[in-house]
């Protein structure tokens, strides 16, 4: 079970993710927005301190297929850097934003040492469903699924509220975590 959050760091939200995850001795996988690693370089050392992997979600969480192959690698090469310079390992794993990619997306990512990482369960936390929605989309999964958080880009407290049930009813169906890449 993999446990996944899109779109950090964020100072309200990541830090609260971070708090329950180290309650209940989870390990998950952060996709961080470059620029935001410079806004927060400390909140990226948290998750590092925290057992946690840290992996590219583009620098400006453009849509990758909408630039030219060169503004792509661009936006992946200043990603890793803030991640680098912020104290997390090289990613090895890129995320593209809105899940868009294509072939020259792939290609770039590749070229910087990463495969290109999607998920299996959707929580759909980023349209506000309700905490309920949130705990059922995500517990509906079985054992070896990533399923896909946020932990920014809008007001996450629904996702915050899920998550210490989700992770202790599927604690509960025996299913344990460990990050996806
Ligand atoms: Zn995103």
């Amino acid at each position: 079970m993999h446990l996944t959050f899109d779109d950090g760091p964020h100072p309200t939200w990541t830090p609260q993710v971070l708090d329950i995850l180290a309650a209940e001795g989870v390990a998950a996988t952060f996709f961080v927005v470059g620029q935001d690693v410079d806004q927060h370089p400390d909140l990226v050392a948290a998750m590092v301190e925290g057992g946690h992997s840290v992996q590219n979600h583009s620098f400006t969480h453009a849509d990758l297929t909408e630039l030219d192959q060169s503004a792509i690698r661009d936006e992946l090469e200043r990603a890793t850097a803030s991640i680098v310079s912020a104290g997390a390992p090289e990613p090895v794993c890129m995320r593209p934003p809105y899940g868009a990619y294509d072939s020259r997306v792939t290609e770039e990512s590749q070229a910087l040492g990463m495969e290109t990482h999607l998920w299996d369960r959707d929580t759909r936390d980023w349209t506000e469903p309700g905490v309920d929605s949130i705990v059922d989309a995500a517990t509906r999964a079985t054992a070896g699924d990533v399923i896909l958080f946020h932990d920014g880009s809008g007001d996450r407290s629904q996702t915050v509220e899920a998550l210490p049930q989700i992770i202790d009813q599927l604690r509960a169906d025996g299913l344990d975590f460990a990050p996806s890449c």
